[in-house]
Parts: C-alpha cells; structure tokens; sequence
C-alpha cells in the first residue's frame, strides 16, 4: 500500500477526490504529478495526510456547509496484470485427428 505521492505515482494508482456533501457528491480525478511538485514527492498520499487540503468550490459557492472530502483509490488494475503475466505463455498443442 503506498504511502507517499511518489509512491503513488510509481504504482499508477488513479485517486480520486469526492465531495463528501450529499447534495452535491462532485468528484474529480487528482493530478498527482501536480501534487507533488505542490508538495514534494515525499508527502503522504493517505487520506489523513490529503484530507485538510481540499474543500468544495462549488459547495462553498452555493453556501452549504463545508463537508470533509473523502478519497477513491483506483488500483492499476491492468499494470498489475501485464506485470503478473509477463512470463506467461499458454501452450498450444495441436491435435491432428487420426485418419
Ligand atoms: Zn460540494
């Protein structure tokens, strides 16, 4: 499990941020290279560590009460296959009927 922005980033993980108001429930994927140039590679990526640094504009805008964000971390999915797979290969055997 990752704990720093850069290790985030080297596992390809996707993190998005949500809204956590329910008349709102906006959410947005987080740029995490932009992140780290903002707050260094070695700053936390986990929820207490990112939490305080957002808020909603557009809760703020419309005058509701500010809710906490909360976070969605969307594993590499398809990297981590192509590393799990990478030296495999199915046998093909081809059989010949008998004639
Ligand atoms: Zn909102």
């Amino acid at each position: 499990m990752p704990h720093t922005l850069a290790d985030t980033l080297a596992e390809n993980e996707s993190v998005y941020v949500n809204c956590g108001h329910p008349m709102c429930c906006k959410s947005t994927k987080l740029d995490i290279q932009a992140l780290i140039e903002r707050l260094g590679p070695d700053h936390g990526s986990m929820h207490w560590d990112l939490v305080r640094l957002f808020g909603c504009a557009d809760c703020k805008a419309a005058g509701r009460d500010r809710r906490p964000v909360f976070f969605t971390c969307i594993p590499d999915y398809e990297g981590l296959n192509r590393a799990r797979n990478r030296e495999w290969k199915p046998t093909f055997e081809s059989t010949k009927p008998e004639a």
